[in-house]
């Protein structure tokens, strides 16, 4: 079936913002603040999915009692849309995200929803709100689909009606500036995840749970914080709602090695693309389990190069400084690596679309048909 075939009822919504207004907003996009004029919504009851709505964004009626605001059945996702040069869209691998967000469920004991109503309510959303998808450098529009559980029920069990929607915001270039490499802070005193948690889901719980780790990390002058395994305290997991990745030099040459997935961190789509990229660019790449000690001393010893996060918000950025209890590494004299730059660049290039797409990544949508 094909993805766009669901049908979604189209609303538009009557208080679109004007043109004039709609462009003064992508000339200072203010990501995550600033919504486009409609969203996507399919309810879930009786054991299956409704059909879809496309409507004004607006506020959302929920039953104070609603589950999800008292137990956190809530998951959520986010991927992007680009202009292309010859001024279609596209989405970048929303099939993964898709997946993940069935992962997602599963552990949270919501239900699965099907791929053509997860992409369909995505592309929905794109076509209607077109004009809202920015065309500068590294501008996009941001999609977040989630799921929240709203059976108006206070007992503990698994809600058995859910609401599902997509809302889009157009994201800035993250760093206007020029790529600013970020200093990190490892969290000993708090843990993300723990074995047969819920580390592997992008759950909104996971995030509230981060919030205190990051306050600290402000307290001591730090941007984002580094999670270590919830065991030892000395593997790294991964960086606030980032993945991360150490250039290591082997022979002169690099290598990049990322922390493999032990179900504790999440499987990030940047983080899996960039592994790809790696081996197109002739770059060797590991996926190990990586101790905080031995990295600050191959940081310290010039094995480790460069250091870089990745995520879909951001997509990569430099990690300058790490610092903790009693420590306080500089890496690469806090500058960026050439390796973190060639990937990027690559990565880019394929969604901006004057790279070619080889493996496939990009995700057209159909923009015909949607009232304008
Ligand atoms: C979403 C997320 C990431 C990055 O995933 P992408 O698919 O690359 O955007 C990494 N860590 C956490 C905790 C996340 O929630």
């Amino acid at each position: 079936m094909p993805a766009s075939d669901p049908t979604f009822k189209i609303t538009p919504s009557t208080t679109r913002l004007a043109a004039a207004e709609r462009e003064k907003e992508l000339k200072a996009i203010q990501f995550g603040r600033v919504f486009t004029d409609h969203m996507a919504v399919v309810n879930y009851r009786n054991g299956t999915w409704q059909d879809g709505e496309v409507k004004a964004y607006a506020a959302i009626p929920l039953s104070p009692a609603a589950s999800v605001l008292h137990y956190g059945q809530a998951i959520f996702e986010g991927f992007k849309a680009y202009r292309q040069p010859d001024g279609s869209v596209s989405m970048f691998r929303p099939d993964e995200n898709w997946n993940r967000f069935n992962r997602s469920a599963r552990r949270l004991a919501m239900p699965a929803i099907p791929k053509d109503l997860f992409i369909g309510a995505s592309e929905a959303l794109v076509a209607i709100d077109e004009a809202w998808v920015p065309s500068g450098p590294g501008e996009s529009l941001y999609l977040r689909p989630f799921m929240i559980a709203t059976d108006p029920y206070l007992g503990v069990r698994p809600s058995e009606t859910y609401m599902f929607l997509v809302i889009a915001s157009p994201a800035g270039e993250y760093f206007p500036q020029g790529l600013k490499p970020v200093s990190v802070w490892v969290s000993k005193d708090y843990v993300r995840a723990a074995p047969g948690g819920t580390g592997e889901a992008k759950c909104a719980g996971n995030y509230a749970a981060s919030l205190l780790a990051q306050a600290e990390a402000k307290d001591q002058g730090c941007d984002q914080v580094i999670w270590l395994d919830a065991i030892e305290r000395e593997i790294i997991e991964e960086m606030g709602g980032m993945n991360l990745f150490f250039v290591y030099r082997q022979h002169g040459e690099p290598v990049v090695v990322t922390p493999a997935l032990t179900g504790t961190l999440l499987a990030g789509i940047t983080r899996s693309t960039l592994l790809d990229l790696a081996a197109d660019l002739g770059l060797k790449a590991e996926e190990r389990r990586l101790r905080l000690t031995d990295v600050l001393q191959d940081i310290a010893s010039g094995a480790i190069s460069e250091v870089f996060a990745c995520g879909t918000a951001a997509v990569i950025t430099p990690v300058g400084e790490i610092k903790g209890r009693g420590f306080a590494q500089v890496v690469n004299d806090g500058g960026n690596g050439p390796v973190a730059m060639a990937l990027r660049d690559a990565l880019l290039g394929i969604q901006r679309g004057t790279a070619p797409d080889k493996h496939g990544w990009m995700h057209a949508v159909p923009l015909g048909s949607a009232p304008r």
